[in-house]
């Protein structure tokens, strides 16, 4: 299934140890570390152990992972200290989604321009 480790995905390396990452909260969900070039002073990504493509192939298949990873992604931010944050999910290539295990990124620290670009 789309959820099994995919053996070449970045993220789901940092899931299982195998490459090191600034884990900053885990649940049995999901991890949070940060972001390795930062956007703001708190740059944190959130992921679901399990291996979805994007936030839309995750939302299908397992809406209520998507609700935990939301909830958790609260509780990161309020770690952080932040007043306000931005939760960015990029989407597919056109949108510079990058590395295709879906992650949440987590912004903020710092005053934050709307629109994005
Ligand atoms: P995307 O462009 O796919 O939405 O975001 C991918 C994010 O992953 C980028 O912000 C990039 O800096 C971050 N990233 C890429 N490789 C690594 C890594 O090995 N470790 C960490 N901590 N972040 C990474
Ligand atoms: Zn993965």
């Amino acid at each position: 299934t789309s959820s099994a480790p995919e053996p070449d995905c970045l993220f789901c390396k940092i899931v299982a140890g195998e490459i090191p990452a600034t884990i900053v909260a885990e649940t049995a969900d999901t991890v949070a570390f940060r972001d390795i070039n930062p956007q703001a002073p708190t740059h944190v990504l959130v992921i679901p152990r399990e291996h979805h493509r994007d936030v839309a192939v995750m939302a299908e298949q397992n809406p209520a992972l998507a609700g935990r990873l939301l909830a958790d992604v609260a509780a990161v931010a309020q770690q952080e200290g932040l007043p306000g944050f931005r939760l960015v999910f990029n989407t597919g290539a056109a949108a510079q989604q990058t590395v295709f295990h879906v992650h949440a990124h987590v912004i903020g620290g710092r005053e934050l321009t709307w629109p994005p670009g």
